[in-house]
């Protein structure tokens, strides 16, 4: 039996949740989904949260209600899933990439400071940037809010790692240094809701726009609309939306799950610190944490240092592979993948992102996993970067 790199907990209260949705009035648009909002929002200690069916379409709105359009550019790392990036082309937005900090794999502070530089020289300050906690370790959001003030961009966080980190003591999504967070539900994510997504703000206005674009652009409220009501069963659509909300039964499940997410960054934590252990002194780095942040871990990646090494990168994944270990590599830089080479990014353009590629693997790591399971792993990392 392979160990896969993540995968979800699903408890008797979990299926007692959605059993209970099944058996109810409402499969959508009843109560679960605000109660689920609502709990994330207090969890993270953001004003105001939108559930959706996925972190993309998370992205998506965000984007839009940032006022992101054709004309405007969003910047983002190249280390991350496309999803982080794509969301500015479906606006219609130009996007660009900022190399990467070699130590956390995030978004570079200093490499941003200098492409903003030269890009206020060139009337090309972007709109937008989404700053990724890559692996959970959340970004240096500091950095960035400060240059986000000095530039006037507005600030996205990919938390899609991160439900459950913290940084500088306050839980992300607090939105103490971005306009909204955005969290994924996808299985191998903190927690799930089979597919899912949400986005958190402090901003009421902010918050209003993404849910009137998930449900079709559509309102029911009089004050939004511009005549009075036909009648009672009257709606108006006022924008262009989507469908992109949440069933009942995906939320009940999240709010379920919602309550273990302590338990379950704890339990990373754990496996990671066995790791950590396990693997002084051989040819690799262990992921870096920030003393003053906490990691959700969501992904623990080992950076093998391939100068020291006999076997390659890929030798090393086939070797573990081979091993039962369903390792995995996070990620292939976005700059690098065809649909943006044809935009016109190459190889060679984002240096430290590049090498992060050529030298990272992802190793299991969720709350499931047994004591031996974590054996298994130890040993067939020992075993597969050695000679
Ligand atoms: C998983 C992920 C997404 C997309 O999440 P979905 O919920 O699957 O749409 C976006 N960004 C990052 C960094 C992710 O890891």
């Amino acid at each position: 039996m392979t160990i896969p790199y993540g995968r979800q907990e699903v408890t008797e209260a979990d299926i007692d949740a959605v059993v209970g949705v099944l058996r109810s009035d409402y499969l959508t648009q009843g109560p679960w989904v605000p109660a689920f909002e609502r709990a994330v929002a207090q969890y993270v200690g953001a004003g105001h949260a939108v559930a959706v069916n996925s972190a993309t379409s998370a992205l998506h709105l965000a984007c839009l209600s940032l006022g992101l359009g054709p004309g405007d550019r969003l910047w983002t790392s190249p280390i991350t899933f496309v999803a982080s990036a794509n969301c500015g082309l479906y606006c219609g937005a130009e996007v660009d990439f900022v190399d990467i900090d070699p130590r956390t794999g995030n978004l570079c502070p200093e490499r941003l400071a200098a492409k903003l530089e030269q890009a206020e020289r060139d009337g090309t300050v972007p709109k937008v940037v989404v700053a990724v906690h890559l692996c959970g370790e959340p970004c240096d959001m500091r950095a960035v809010r400060a240059l986000g003030e000095r530039y006037g961009f507005r600030i996205i966080e990919d938390a899609s790692h991160a439900i459950g980190a913290r940084y500088r003591g306050e839980p992300v999504g607090s939105g103490r240094y971005s306009d909204v967070t955005v969290f994924s539900f996808h299985p191998v994510k903190i927690i799930t809701t089979a597919e899912g997504g949400m986005a958190v703000t402090n901003d009421a206005a902010t918050a209003e726009r993404m849910m009137l674009l998930r449900s079709h652009g559509i309102t029911r409220d009089p004050a939004q609309m511009t005549h009075v009501p036909d009648g009672p069963w009257y709606y108006q659509q006022i924008a262009l939306g989507f469908n992109y909300r949440m069933t009942e039964l995906q939320a009940a499940l999240g709010a379920s799950q919602l309550n273990r997410l302590d338990a379950y960054v704890e339990r990373r934590h754990e496996i990671a610190r066995r790791y950590d252990e396990a693997f002084t002194g051989l040819p690799l780095a262990t992921p870096w944490r920030d003393p003053d942040s906490r990691s959700a871990l969501h992904l623990y990646a080992l950076r093998l240092r391939v100068e020291m090494l006999r076997p390659t990168h890929r030798e090393v994944f086939e070797r573990l592979r081979e091993a039962g270990i369903g390792v995995n590599v996070h990620y292939i830089p976005v700059h690098l993948q065809p649909w943006y080479e044809r935009l016109g990014f190459r190889y060679g353009q984002f240096p430290e992102a590049e090498r992060y590629y050529a030298e990272a693997i992802s190793l299991p790591i969720y709350p499931a996993m047994t004591r031996s399971d974590e054996d298994r792993v130890i040993d067939a990392v020992t075993a597969a970067v050695q000679a």
